[in-house]
């Protein structure tokens, strides 16, 4: 199933997401997928942000999702602060990063492309293929409350895909 675009992001939602953009750039730059993540608290504190290094690290689990909630873990970020505090990422989380999202109790999900207009970079080569389960349907099924809007910014998000995946 998917969502219409959010086009009525608000101006701190924006300029969050754009910051989630700008990293999955700063990623690709170094030879990886171009995914990028930015954790913010309700008072406006960037708690963490990350991009893929998969490609880097050979870690298949180094998205930038999960690279940020790893960083919240180290600076032992309350769950209370976490449950008020959103996660932007520059596209849809996979199946992998809305199940990391929802152990790290945060509240509340922004993202950039969506998983289906993002398989049209990733093409049909196997290794490159994602899990077909939306994020909504993991974060329907969490007993907490996990807010999401998205696909927003799509064009924006979109710019860093173009070119980044085999053919
Ligand atoms: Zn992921």
């Amino acid at each position: 199933m998917s969502f219409p675009e959010e086009n009525n992001l608000d101006e701190r939602d924006g300029r969050y997401l754009r910051k989630a953009i700008v990293w999955s750039h700063a990623g690709r730059r170094r030879g990886n997928r171009p995914f990028g993540a930015v954790v913010v608290s309700e008072a406006g504190e960037v708690l963490a942000e990350a991009y893929c290094d998969s490609t880097e690290t050979g870690d298949c689990t180094g998205h930038a999702e999960t690279n940020a909630i790893r960083l919240l873990g180290a600076r032992k970020v309350p769950r209370d602060v976490l449950a008020r505090s959103t996660i932007y990422s520059s596209s849809e989380p996979c199946v992998m990063c809305a199940g990391a999202i929802f152990w790290s109790a945060i509240g509340r999900v922004v993202y950039g492309i969506d998983a289906e207009r993002l398989r049209v970079y990733r093409g049909e080569r196997g290794e490159q293929r994602d899990a077909q389960l939306s994020c909504r349907d993991v974060f329907d099924a969490s007993p907490h409350t996990i807010e999401c809007i998205g696909p927003a910014l799509v064009d924006e998000a979109a710019a860093a895909h173009i070119g980044a995946w085999k053919e």
